[in-house]
């Protein structure tokens, strides 16, 4: 890790208060050019900003200062018919590439190619911030479901999480509005309740059958039963939260009755919910199809009957592939933003 609160060289020279004033109050580069005289310290550049039309999702593609490129999504929610919100998410990569290898995920297919440290996690956020700020929105919530496993680099996203919640020289977050999500690391799961017992902890099971997890998160750690003990034993360091585990539906492989009844075994008495998530399609990888819609509710009502809270993700982003499983970062090279892609209306371009 370098630097660190957001004061590498430039913040030094600067003084922490400048730098932390940037990264708290969502100041833009040139406003703190003009004010400090000075350029700010960050260390990401944003290469790409991609708008969806369809629905509010914002894909940055970022250049590390070692020169690598990494994908950060902003969230602009519209809200529910009559509770419309002024909210916004970031969802943040951890890795570069990702070294569990799913297959039908996009990270997955690039191999792991390295860790992001704390700055160039924690500075996702601020573009984030920054953006949703200039939208006239708030940053509310930030998500580790980018590109990566969050607990393969335990050290860093952990430092990130720090300066995420402290108030005087982060973003001073509400513990619950951090959503880490893994596919089940078991020392790094409870480290992070015991450290963070507020942040909110998702698992992507996406097969309570061992042969068809091991096919489809093949790298995990620990066969099923570990992960339930250490659901369990995190369902004790946290007071309330509920442990959601993710289910991407990939229709005739993970989605008939027989992966639903081991599904309804698994969270037996565990405190989890389940968040079922319409798979998006990658191109060129068309042996893997989203379960039709009808399929969806059909499961997600079994669960409820079973007495399991129980989701259906509305995905974001699909136009973009900036959905759920669709970062790569492989797309990064020096396109200007495509006017198409970009929303014509009140999102800011940023700098
Ligand atoms: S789904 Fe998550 S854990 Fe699996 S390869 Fe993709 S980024 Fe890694």
């Amino acid at each position: 890790m370098n630097g660190g609160w957001g004061a590498g060289s430039h913040g030094r020279h600067l003084g922490r208060k400048a730098a932390w004033k940037l990264f708290r109050e969502f100041i833009s580069p040139a406003t703190f050019q003009e004010l400090f005289a000075a350029p700010p310290p960050l260390r990401l550049v944003v290469e790409q900003q991609l708008g969806s039309l369809a629905d509010r999702a914002i894909k940055l593609k970022l250049k590390t200062d070692d020169g690598q490129s990494i994908e950060c999504v902003v969230l602009l929610p519209t809200g529910k018919p009559g509770h419309p919100t002024r909210r916004a998410t970031a969802c943040v990569s951890s890795q570069i590439g990702c070294a569990v290898g799913c297959p039908f995920c996009a990270t997955g297919m690039m191999g792991w190619k390295g860790n992001l440290n704390a700055d160039q996690i924690w500075e996702q956020v601020y573009w984030a911030g920054l953006l949703a700020a200039q939208s006239g929105r708030r940053l509310r919530n930030v998500v580790f479901m980018g590109m990566g496993e969050p607990l393969h680099n335990r050290q860093h996203v952990l430092a990130a999480i720090e300066r995420l919640l402290d108030g005087r020289r982060g973003f001073g977050l509400a513990p619950r509005h951090i959503t880490l999500s893994t596919v089940g690391v078991p020392r790094g799961m409870i480290e992070l309740a015991q450290r963070f017992p507020g942040v909110r902890q998702a698992v992507s099971l996406h097969a309570a059958i061992p042969e068809m997890r091991r096919r489809l998160v093949p790298k995990a750690v620990g066969d099923l039963e570990t992960l339930r003990e250490t659901i369990a034993q995190i369902n004790r360091l946290q007071d309330q939260a509920t442990v959601w585990l993710e289910m991407v539906l990939l229709e005739g492989i993970n989605d008939d009755d027989h992966h639903v009844d081991a599904l309804i075994a698994f969270c037996a008495g565990l405190r989890v919910s389940v968040n079922l998530i319409p798979y998006n399609t990658l191109p060129g990888h068309e042996l893997w199809q989203p379960t039709p819609q009808p399929r969806r509710e059909a499961i997600a009502n079994r669960l409820r009957s079973a007495g399991i809270r129980t989701t259906i993700r509305t995905s974001f982003g699909r136009d973009l592939q900036a959905a759920c499983g669709q970062l790569s970062g492989l797309h990064a090279a020096s396109s200007p933003p495509s006017a198409s892609a970009r929303p014509a209306h009140t999102l800011p371009w940023l700098p």
